[in-house]
Formats: structure tokens, C-alpha cells, sequence
């Protein structure tokens, strides 16, 4: 399994650590409502890929962390508390409301994977000689410095003397009324959850996949795995065709990369053009409903974005680092690439160093073309021989859809 987060044939992490780590991601209010949303929902659907991959440490993790999201952060978001002034308020509102919806179901199955952690951590304590002390490690969502409290109260008591197998037993019959794990949430009443909900969401079945896994080698320069992602390179090609008319307008264009996460990889597949309103340095996707309906039906991961710069050079401008910040919100692998057709350097993919760049941009509240003090907010993430980077050009099959 993967081999930063400890997959069946790892050492596993205490389980006690997951909550600290769940908890522990950059957040900020002045992000607006509808990227956090957009990011929670890639939690939920990332954690629900790594239950069906019978990974238990990172879907729990996961889980906790769209809880404490929506629970402990977002209820307090501005746009959320002034809904009836902000700019699509009403949407967000509901959309926040759903979310809220699926959360005990969510919580349950948190409830249940971490039981059987415990159980698993119990047995390999008991299989060892001397006691192992792990040390907390990188998600694929970041460490962090935290603020929130994730809290598990009490901790599970372990009978050393039971039996696994009558543990997992009394496990497997649990229910949510005698939970050993509280989730310390704090939303307000008009959040209140309602019972009857929707259909379940969860694979309930993992399956185990016996073929080989990707292995992760790059890391953030904060220590956070970064899966490899896959791109074609034909898509590139594919791309500035399309922009063409744009790009001899002088106007920016923008597409949205998607793909499929297999066996610990990513693998770009699709690109999306928005709906979008173009200038000769900007590039704003419109209606974005249709085109998260469009990547949700096809259950695709949004892996970055890519745009042109019709007549500057390639570099990720200050609106850009904002723009790219959204994204490795919403997965820490996704990147952003940039096509200056005028120019010798003529492709560039990027992503924020973390630290200083997510940090950084999350923390900035500023909008249009600004300077920021910091430097090296970004690097390049293309892997070459020279250089280590996640991402690798390799031909693939991939579709288009033009949304405009
Ligand atoms: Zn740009
Ligand atoms: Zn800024």
C-alpha cells in the first residue's frame, strides 16, 4: 500500500496520533466558502477511494477531517455567518447544509474504522518485543499547525487480555450508541443536523488490490508525500489548439485538468474547458455548477489547471498563486501549468512550496495583481533527469469536453 500513510503491510501509527494529524491543516476565513467546500468534498471522496482500497489509516484521517471542516471551522466561515449579502450565499448555505447532512453517517464509519485500527495496533503491540513509539508523519492533505481540537474522548481501553478475535467480534456487532469516539463538534443550531439523509455514500466492501502500487518519491518541501501524477503530454498539444483563436486575440484561456487516482498515483485523463471570461492576463471560469457537475458525474479527481499567457512570459503571476493555492487546498498534488506560446520557455508546471507558499497565499487577503514579500512561493514540478519533481509526461489516452 501506500507507503507514506501504512497500508496492511506497514507499521501502523498509533491510532491515538490520527486525530492530531486529522486536525492539523492550513485554514484560513479570508479562502472563500465555496474552494472550502469544493476541498471537502475532495476529502470525502478521496477517503471513500482508500476504503475501497482497504486502506483504514488514511480514510480515517480523512473522514475525521471533513467533520472537523465543516464542524469545527466552516460554521464560522463570513460568507456562511453573512449569507444573505454574499455573492452566491444561498448556494453555499445549502450546499454546506448537505454536507452537514452526511456527517454522523461519516462519523459512524470513522467510528468503526478506528476500532478496527485499535485492534490492529493492539495485535502488532502484542506481536513485538519491545514497544514501538511511533512518530506522527505527513498526510496527503498536509500537516499542519492547528488550532482546532479534534477530540476522542475517552480513550478506547484496551483489555490486553482479550482475544483479537472475540475484539473484532464485539467490533464487527458495535453500534453507534455505545461509541467510544466523541467527536467534540461545536456548528450551531440552524446547522442541526437532520436525520433522515441521504442514501449511504460508503463502499462498504473494501477490495484488495494485489497489483503494485506507486511508490511515493517526492515530498513537500515541509516533508508531505506527493503522489506522482501522469500527464499526457499530448494534452498540452491539445490544448493550445483549442486556445489558438484566443491566444491571436491576445486573451487567456483556461482548462481544467482531471483524472483518476490509481494504485497511489495520479493520472490526468480529461480536460475540461470551463465557461469563462478572458483577458490579455486574466482568465476567470464562470458557472461553475455546470462544470462540478460534469467532473462529479464522472467522478473524476480535479488535478489542476492549465492557462495560457498570450503575451507574457511563463510564470505564475500573483493572481495565479492565488488561483493555484484553491487547488492544492483541494488536493496537495494538484498543479498548475503554464503555456506562453510567444515565448522560448514555452510550458512551465508549477506548484506552491509548502512552506512558505500555501501558508503564505492562505494567509494573504489581498485580490488582483499584488506583490507579496516572500519569496520562492513556487517551484517547478516537472521531473526530468536533472530534477525531481511529481509530475511525469507520459502518453496516455485522454478526452476533451468544452463546456463553453
Ligand atoms: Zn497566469
Ligand atoms: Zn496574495
Amino acid at each position: 500500500m501506500d507507503s507514506s500513510l501504512g497500508g496492511s503491510s506497514a507499521r501502523l501509527q498509533d491510532p491515538k496520533l490520527l486525530n492530531s494529524i486529522a486536525a492539523s491543516y492550513e485554514y484560513s476565513n479570508s479562502i472563500p466558502l465555496k474552494i472550502w467546500l469544493r476541498s471537502a468534498t475532495t476529502m470525502l471522496k478521496h477517503g471513500q477511494y482508500y476504503a475501497t482500497d482497504g486502506n483504514l489509516t488514511e480514510t480515517y484521517v480523512l473522514y475525521l477531517r471533513y467533520v472537523d471542516l465543516l464542524a469545527n471551522r466552516l460554521y464560522k466561515h463570513p460568507e456562511l455567518k453573512n449569507w444573505k449579502t454574499s455573492k452566491d450565499g444561498a448556494i453555499n448555505r445549502q450546499t454546506y447544509q448537505n454536507m452537514c447532512k452526511k456527517m454522523p453517517e461519516i462519523m459512524n464509519e470513522a467510528e468503526r474504522i478506528r476500532k478496527l485500527l485499535d485492534a490492529k495496533y493492539l495485535e502488532q503491540q502484542q506481536r513485538q518485543p519491545r514497544p514501538y513509539v511511533p512518530r506522527p508523519r505527513a498526510t496527503p492533505m498536509a500537516k499542519r499547525s492547528s488550532e482546532s481540537s479534534l477530540s476522542l474522548s475517552p480513550e478506547p481501553q484496551e483489555d490486553l487480555n482479550a482475544s483479537l478475535a472475540s475484539k473484532l467480534r464485539t467490533l464487527s456487532s458495535s453500534s453507534a450508541n455505545n461509541s467510544q469516539i466523541k467527536l467534540d463538534i461545536s456548528y450551531p443550531n440552524e446547522f442541526a443536523i437532520e436525520s433522515e439523509t441521504e442514501p449511504p455514500v460508503l463502499p462498504k466492501k473494501p477490495i484488495s488490490s494485489s497489483a503494485a502500487v506507486h511508490k511515493t518519491v517526492n515530498f513537500t518541501e515541509g516533508g508531505s508525500p506527493l503522489r506522482t501524477v501522469f500527464l499526457p503530454p499530448k494534452l498540452v498539444d491539445e490544448f493550445l489548439t483549442i486556445a489558438k483563436k484566443n491566444t491571436s486575440k491576445k486573451l487567456e484561456t483556461c482548462g481544467i485538468l482531471c483524472g483518476k487516482l490509481n494504485r497511489n498515483a495520479f493520472f490526468i485523463n480529461y480536460l475540461v474547458i470551463p465557461e469563462q471570461d478572458s483577458t490579455p492576463n486574466t482568465c476567470n471560469t464562470k458557472n461553475e455548477e455546470k462544470l462540478f457537475d460534469f467532473i462529479d458525474n464522472l467522478d473524476l479527481f480535479v488535478l489542476g489547471w492549465i492557462h495560457t499567457h498570450p503575451t507574457q512570459s511563463c510564470f505564475l503571476s500573483s493572481v495565479d498563486l492565488h488561483t493555484q493555492n484553491s487547488y492544492q487546498i483541494m488536493l496537495n498534488e494538484a498543479i498548475a501549468i503554464v503555456c506562453s506560446p510567444k515565448f522560448e520557455r514555452k510550458l512551465g508546471i508549477f506548484r506552491l512550496t509548502d512552506p512558505p507558499g500555501i501558508p503564505t497565499i492562505t494567509n494573504c487577503n489581498l485580490s488582483g495583481f499584488h506583490p507579496h514579500e516572500t519569496d520562492n512561493l513556487y517551484v517547478e514540478c516537472h521531473r526530468t533527469n536533472s530534477d525531481g519533481g511529481h509530475v511525469v509526461l507520459k502518453d496516455l489516452p485522454f478526452e476533451i469536453k468544452d463546456l463553453r
